[in-house]
């Protein structure tokens, strides 16, 4: 099955595509860690992302289509993904629907996680990801086991560049602009669910999964 995981940034989509991997055994696959991991590598598109990525911009569209067409034609796809991150704009998710690069044939479900912006904005000036596997931790709400270690792979957690409080209410009004449309337009074709996205990792993730079933 092909899921969607849409919200604002901050609302859990990460810590829960990584949950629902684990438990549908499908990849998760995040257009953010991608773009982070190109950046780390300095490559061609590692460079040309940067500054729209730490000034909280969307990365253009068409560097973005290109890269997840390359990762969703992997062998480990073939039963499906989850998307995390992608779609954020209506061409993206119009050239998502039309090309060939969407291995089995539609998208299953899109799950809405809704997140007020005031809490947004508390969630990620916390945030603490680990540099490793991604998961996240907040400084006050999900601090780790062992301060600055992921409980999850045991490598180090950092605090993301773009994660600042004026970059935060920049890629706010970016969501609210370019990624809310997403919603209406999925609701329209009848796969959407909302899940309100406060409350425990556990009781959000106990929902996602209803809505996915
Ligand atoms: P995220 O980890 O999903 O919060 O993404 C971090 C940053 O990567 C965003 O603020 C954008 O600059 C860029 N990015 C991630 N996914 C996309 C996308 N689908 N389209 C454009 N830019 C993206």
């Amino acid at each position: 099955m092909n899921l969607i995981l849409l919200g604002p940034p901050g609302a859990g989509k990460g810590t829960q595509a990584r949950r629902l991997s684990d438990k549908l055994k499908v990849p998760q696959i995040s257009t953010g860690d991608l773009l982070r991991a190109a950046r780390a590598e300095k490559t061609p598109l590692g460079q040309k992302a940067e500054s729209y990525m730490v000034s909280g911009r969307l990365v253009p569209d068409d560097l973005v289509i290109a890269m997840i067409g390359e990762r969703l034609k992997k062998e480990d796809c073939r039963a499906g993904y989850i998307l995390d991150g992608f779609p954020r704009t209506l061409p993206q998710a119009e050239a998502f629907e039309k090309t060939s690069f969407k291995n089995s044939s539609k998208v299953g479900r899109v799950v809405n996680i809704q997140v007020e912006r005031d809490e947004v904005v508390l969630r990620l000036s916390g945030r603490r990801q680990c540099g490793g596997c991604g998961e996240n931790f907040h400084v006050s709400f999900h601090p780790p086991r062992k301060e600055g270690v992921c409980d999850r792979c045991g490598k180090g957690l950092i605090q993301r560049d773009d994660d600042r409080e004026d970059v935060i209410r920049r890629r706010l009004d970016v969501y609210e602009k370019e990624t809310q449309p997403l919603i209406a337009y999925y609701r329209g074709q009848g796969v959407l669910r909302d899940v309100r996205g406060t409350g425990s990792i556990e009781e959000i993730f106990g929902e996602v999964l209803r809505a996915v079933e």
